[in-house]
């Protein structure tokens, strides 16, 4: 895949795929190559993108390695699939805060089997996020937070404006 291409599939996808991931407001930039030893795990993406994700400024950069979808039968579409996939590592990045925070309470003797175990549970959170939304889009599935919004009671405008007084 040219440069070119990839950055009309991120011109023409990443807010959507943002907004639809509930993460418009982020900053996500965009890199070609990928960093030495750097790859994600996830299953199906391995080698084709990854994201590094801030939570704490809200700032995301996910890095492309174009050579992985060469010789691929859609490479539009797994493009298409694997930016996804990172934006979900977005929806998920809040977990790095924890990570950090316990980094120096860890002997360093066992950090790289805590980092192993961590990679392999961000993985499969990401890959739980992906069946969900297979199932939102490819089943006939009620959204249960409309259902419940259709089933609940009209609220008053009154309770609204004076939310702790008198019922
Ligand atoms: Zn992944």
């Amino acid at each position: 895949m040219t440069e070119e291409r990839a950055a009309e599939l991120v011109n023409s996808n990443l807010m959507r795929l943002a907004e639809l991931h509930g993460v418009p407001h982020w900053r996500i930039s965009i890199r070609f190559g990928l960093e030495d030893g750097d790859a994600d795990q996830g299953n199906g993406f391995l080698g084709t993108m990854t994201c590094d994700a801030r939570e704490e400024r809200e700032r995301a950069c996910i890095r492309i390695n174009l050579d992985a979808f060469k010789d691929q039968d859609d490479p539009d579409q797994l493009f298409l699939e694997a930016l996804s996939h990172e934006m979900k590592h977005i929806v998920i990045a809040p977990f790095e805060a924890f990570t950090k925070a316990i980094e120096p309470f860890i002997p360093k003797e066992a950090w790289d089997s805590i980092c192993a175990v961590r990679t392999s549970a961000v993985e499969r959170c990401v890959r739980n996020l992906e069946r969900f939304e297979f199932c939102l889009t490819h089943r006939d599935v009620p959204a249960v937070a409309t259902t419940e919004v259709a089933n609940s009671p009209p609220v008053e405008v009154n309770s609204l404006a004076n939310p702790g007084g008198p019922k």
